[in-house]
């Protein structure tokens, strides 16, 4: 049930840690059945004048819902999507318009469980121009050949080997993100999605999120899970 009438409203994060922890709290009230969203509280409030605390870029995937996931109000979350969480120049120029106009602490790339966007690039099928790019940035593993769709847990690596290169993309690609990543303003954040559980895992890190085993403030680009202290325990999806 969702509480959100009995619930105060929450600080806005302003660190890129806080907004890390403040995405995977609500992704804790999301699986937990404690939401606070939607609460018309807000909506007068996000009206008035938006104040996002994050961005997400995500899959495109009408499951992979960020304001849902993370329990977040209207007015919080920049949110641009695209199959299988490609990046290209459209990607960018959303991303750094939003920049321009808020203060984003952290931006968040969300991969997800059963990504058929991913799996029709490595099944030899791209479908437009956004997954012929990711057809070419997304074969370093995983391939099943063409017309084959590659097996789950072959699929589940190359969806978290694919949000890892999408934070690393992002850097790249844009200096706006690269420069506040180097001033320490804004931390690049991958997370997977698991549709069975809900869960949110982090699997990649760049940037000022001092404090999260084995972060990294800057490339190259790491492997392996890790997790904020206190923070919910990565669903069993987080190991792929
Ligand atoms: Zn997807």
């Amino acid at each position: 049930m969702t509480s959100a009438l009995a619930a105060a409203p929450l600080p806005r994060p302003t660190t890129p840690r806080r907004c890390l922890e403040a995405l995977l709290a609500g992704n804790h009230r999301f699986t937990g059945n404690t939401r606070r969203h939607p609460d018309p509280r807000t909506w007068t409030e996000a009206g008035r004048a938006p104040d996002p605390f994050a961005a997400v870029f995500s899959c495109a995937d009408s499951r992979v819902a960020p304001e849902l996931i993370f329990d977040c109000g209207l007015g919080d979350l920049v949110t641009v999507r695209s199959p299988g969480h490609a990046v290209d120049a459209d990607v960018v120029a959303a991303l750094e318009r939003q920049m321009r106009r808020h203060r984003l602490p952290l931006l968040a790339v969300v991969g997800h469980q059963g990504c058929a966007a991913i799996a029709a690039s490595l099944a030899d099928r791209p479908q437009g121009a956004t997954l012929r790019a990711l057809d070419g940035s997304a074969t370093s593993a995983g391939r099943g050949g063409a017309d084959r769709c590659p097996a789950a847990p072959v699929l589940e690596q190359v969806v978290t080997e694919r949000v890892r290169l999408s934070v690393h993309d992002l850097v790249e690609a844009s200096p706006l993100v690269d420069a506040a990543v180097s001033a320490g303003t804004m931390a690049v954040v991958g997370l997977t999605f698991s549709l069975g559980t809900g869960e949110v895992a982090v699997v990649e890190t760049l940037g000022a999120l001092s404090g999260v085993p084995g972060a990294r403030p800057s490339p190259p680009r790491r492997t392996g899970t890790t997790r904020l202290p206190g923070s919910p325990r990565p669903p069993a999806t987080a190991t792929f």
